[in-house]
């Protein structure tokens, strides 16, 4: 699939109307909901989403797209013609989308900086289960601390290749996504997020040969000495061996002595 950046954007229709009605049913939309749509294509989820919610907030960047959505003549939808990375988002109560797969990871996290109660959103399949992953599984990733530092994910349900006009190369999965305060106590978020970047590029590395490695991203003065504080027990385990809660630990440490 390609990105609108790159020319062309992600289109891949969802048609199978029973598929359509679940994904409604998980959003358990009430008259009262605003509901933001990234991605509303022509709208067959639009349509669905409108009949049931107060407003629908529907972002689409293909100008023909735009002019389909128009034509609907549904007056509880705000079309939005844009580029999700780029749009603000106006305030919303949940967000329901079969998303453009190329923007997943950009977009999932522009939309932790907005408040909301609900997520139903429609992944590839491969990047759902990294969303999901626990520690020490193939799938954990940086994806899997980022995501579920925010909120509690769970895969619904798989989607075949078929459900889709065109049809994807790839499955699909619907992902249940409910923020929540994070969970862990991390002192500096931003400097959380440049550790696991850093640690989790060097996946197979030891953490003690991780964290020197990055020492210069990491803006951290003398690295030797702040390795010499951490736990030793963690230093010889890989980044993928460790749990959210202990990556949030080590870098709380690295925080406080980066100038030492
Ligand atoms: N919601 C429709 C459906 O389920 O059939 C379309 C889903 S399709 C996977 C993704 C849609 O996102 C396409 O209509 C595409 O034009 C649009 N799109 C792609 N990149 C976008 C971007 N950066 N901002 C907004 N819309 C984008």
């Amino acid at each position: 699939m390609k990105h609108v950046r790159r020319g062309r954007p992600d289109q891949h229709f969802l048609i199978d109307s029973r598929v359509i009605e679940r994904i409604i049913d998980y959003a358990d939309i009430h008259k009262t909901d605003t509901i933001l749509e990234i991605g509303a294509g022509f709208g067959n989820l639009t349509q669905k989403l409108a009949s049931k919610a107060f407003k629908v907030i529907a972002i689409e960047f293909d100008p023909r797209l735009v002019e389909a959505l128009h034509n609907l003549g549904l007056p509880n939808v705000m079309i939005i013609h844009g580029d999700a990375l780029k749009v603000d988002f106006p305030e919303f109560d949940k967000v329901v989308s079969n998303l453009p797969y190329s923007i997943s990871s950009e977009v999932t996290f522009k939309l932790f900086k907005h408040p909301f109660k609900l997520g139903i959103l429609m992944y590839q399949y491969e990047f759902a289960q990294r969303m999901i992953a626990t520690p020490g599984t193939k799938d954990y990733s940086r994806l899997s601390v980022g995501v579920q530092y925010f909120a509690d994910v769970e895969v619904l349900e798989i989607v075949p290749r078929t459900a889709f006009r065109p049809r994807p190369e790839v499955r699909s999965a619907i992902v249940k996504i409910v923020p929540r305060p994070p969970s862990l106590d991390v002192v500096d978020k931003d400097f959380f997020f440049d550790f696991i970047l850093a640690v989790f590029t060097q996946r197979r590395k030891q953490m003690k040969n991780a964290i020197v490695n990055a020492a210069h991203m990491l803006n951290v003065k003398d690295v030797k000495k702040a390795v010499n504080l951490l736990p030793k027990e963690l230093m010889y385990k890989r980044p993928e061996q460790l749990s959210p809660e202990e990556l949030a630990n080590l870098s709380n440490l690295i925080y406080e002595a980066r100038y030492d």
